[in-house]
């Protein structure tokens, strides 16, 4: 879809959906199927494992690598529906898809994840750490110790475990790309444990980028504004989905499918003198009120 047909905040209703929530569940339906992309081989021969690839950004990231010519390994949690549709989506780009189950707060798994992909695809070139977990809460101490373990082994533990599982595999030219958040350079009032785990990406991005440059293996992250996917509604109330999400200077969400060239960028040769850059797809979003 182009821009000027893209959803309106106006155009998203309230609704709230059980976590984890389905993609194929959400009115409307978020674009996630690069139908304007034009791919240009940039990945060709390239192996990508994405973490969170079955739905949102995940799933149009997978998809554009499959067009540029990468085969896809797909790590997820729970939703098999969402990793079978993503599944078929990449195979009909005429690429190979590997769905693999996994929970990257589990060091094991991540390990399990990395060999399953190698052994499959017999290299892996393109790590994107993507797997996310958020939960509102307005006041501090509602965020329960658990609550915050979760956020935290989710988005950075996991983050971590899968680079240090990766890395025997990656070799020069090979890169890393973080999904960070602008909330981990802005912060928000609601997702205090959220934004915490997003800033301390930040920092892991800038720090393994310049540890792995004397392997000539690039690191670096994406850090998108509002973005119409299942953790949306799967995660924030009726209120907060309804219109959402005006924050920002063109004032709508963006759909999945436009964050995804910014991975491909940051897979590619095109990107070669780029590391520890954190990389903000906001829609202009400067602050978070
Ligand atoms: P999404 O719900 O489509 O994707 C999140 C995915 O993470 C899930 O589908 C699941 O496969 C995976 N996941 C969660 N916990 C996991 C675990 N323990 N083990 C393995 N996989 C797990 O939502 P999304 O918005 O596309 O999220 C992708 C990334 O984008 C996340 O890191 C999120 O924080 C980030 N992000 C999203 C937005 C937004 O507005 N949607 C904004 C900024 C950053």
């Amino acid at each position: 879809m182009t821009t000027e047909f893209r959803p309106t905040a106006e155009q998203i209703p309230a609704q709230t959906l059980p976590y984890p929530a389905s993609q194929e569940d959400m009115i409307p339906q978020p674009d996630s199927d690069l139908s304007n992309y034009s791919p240009a081989g940039k990945l060709h021969g390239k192996v990508a494992l994405i973490t969170g690839g079955d739905s949102g950004i995940g799933r149009a990231v997978a998809i554009a690598y499959a067009m540029e010519g990468a085969n896809v390994a797909i790590v997820y949690n729970e939703n098999d529906k969402d990793a079978n549709i993503a599944k078929a989506l990449v195979e009909e780009t005429g690429q190979h898809c590997l769905t693999i189950k996994a929970d990257v707060r589990d060091s094991e798994e991540c390990k399990q994840a990395v060999t399953q992909t190698v052994e499959r695809f017999g290299q892996l070139n393109i790590l994107v750490n993507n797997a996310g977990y958020q939960k509102v809460q307005f006041e501090i101490e509602e965020i329960s110790d658990e609550q915050f373990r979760r956020t935290m082994e989710t988005n950075m533990f996991g983050y971590f475990y899968m680079l240090k599982a990766a890395l025997p595999h990656l070799k020069a030219g090979d890169t890393v790309i973080n999904t960070s958040s602008i909330l981990g350079l802005i912060g928000k009032e609601f997702l205090v444990d959220y934004s915490a785990s997003k800033g301390a990406i930040n920092a892991f991005t800038k720090a393994t980028a310049q540890n792995l440059a004397k392997r000539k293996i690039r690191v670096n992250a994406v850090a998108p504004g509002p973005v119409w996917t299942p953790g949306i509604p799967g995660t924030m109330t009726a209120e907060q989905v309804d219109n959402f999400d005006k924050d920002n200077a063109m004032e709508r969400a963006a759909q999945p499918e436009e964050l995804a060239p910014t991975y491909v960028y940051f897979a590619s040769e095109d990107s070669s003198f780029v590391t520890g850059a954190i990389l903000e797809v906001t829609g202009g979003q400067v602050s978070s009120t």
